[in-house]
């Protein structure tokens, strides 16, 4: 198993189709657990079997968030429109589901960021349920009982990849439906904690730079999970060929 089995499976459309298709599962009331894979996930699984099995199961739909994962899907000569991030998604399927009056749960994140989301989504959409759960309790595998005995119609794991991608796989077979989406710092940004880079950046893909700029001790991690990700791929594309 190489990186181009997981490659071929993330979605190739725009970041507008999968709303509208993962928000359609909400509202039908199917199970959908989508998982917005950043490089930092793709790597893990070259050491991680339960990662592996993760992005190979049947169970999940995969998305590509960030420009080098895009970069990575074309270079193995396969369809890639745009990067779908966490936060977009995030904020396109709270939106939905508060304006169709839904039940809603918000994992992680610190317990201000998180309350402060929770009641910025109470106040614009009145009708709706808003649960949530800061991202430090000890034991996230009990938060997902009382998720369960919810049985919410969208949950947002917002913990980092892949320890929320890997939560939620260990849990989704309980549940009948809802979408369940692992959504890394989102909601540091959609409650106005953080900024999100300008739209300049957002547009011309550079928002990875932005974050570097703004936060230099992420350079390690960009590196790691940006020029050494995409080396592995060309690697890995050369020998398929
Ligand atoms: N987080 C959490 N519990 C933890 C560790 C992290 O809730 O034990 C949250 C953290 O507050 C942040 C998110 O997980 O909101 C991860 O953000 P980061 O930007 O590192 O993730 P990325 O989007 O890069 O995957």
């Amino acid at each position: 198993m190489g990186i181009g089995d997981y490659l071929e499976r993330i979605f190739g459309g725009t970041a507008e189709e999968y709303a509208q298709r993962a928000g359609k599962a909400m509202l039908e009331g199917e199970r959908l657990f989508v998982v917005t894979a950043n490089p930092e996930i793709l790597m893990h699984a070259q050491q991680n079997p339960k990662v592996r099995e993760l992005l190979l199961s049947k169970e999940a739909e995969i998305v590509p968030d960030g420009i080098s994962v895009v970069k990575a899907m074309r270079i193995f000569g396969l369809p890639a429109q745009e990067r779908i991030t966490g936060v977009d998604l995030a904020e396109k399927l709270l939106k939905m589901a508060g304006e169709k009056g839904k039940t809603l749960f918000l994992l992680g994140a610190k317990e201000e960021v998180v309350s402060a989301l929770a009641k910025q989504l109470r106040d614009r959409y009145p009708t709706a349920t808003v649960h949530y759960r800061n991202g430090y309790g000890k034991d996230k595998d009990a938060d997902f009982e009382e998720i369960a005995a919810l049985a919410p119609d969208l949950t947002l794991v917002a913990l980092g990849a892949p320890a929320q991608d890997l939560l939620i796989y260990r849990h989704i077979h309980r549940f009948s439906k809802g979408v369940f989406v692992g959504v890394g710092g989102s909601f540091d940004v959609l409650s106005g904690s953080k900024r999100r880079a300008p739209a300049f950046f957002v547009k011309t893909n550079t928002e990875w730079l932005y974050r570097i700029a703004r936060e230099p001790s992420r350079l390690g991690r960009f590196w790691n999970n940006n020029v050494k990700f995409l080396a592995e791929v060309k690697r890995a594309a050369g020998k398929r060929s």
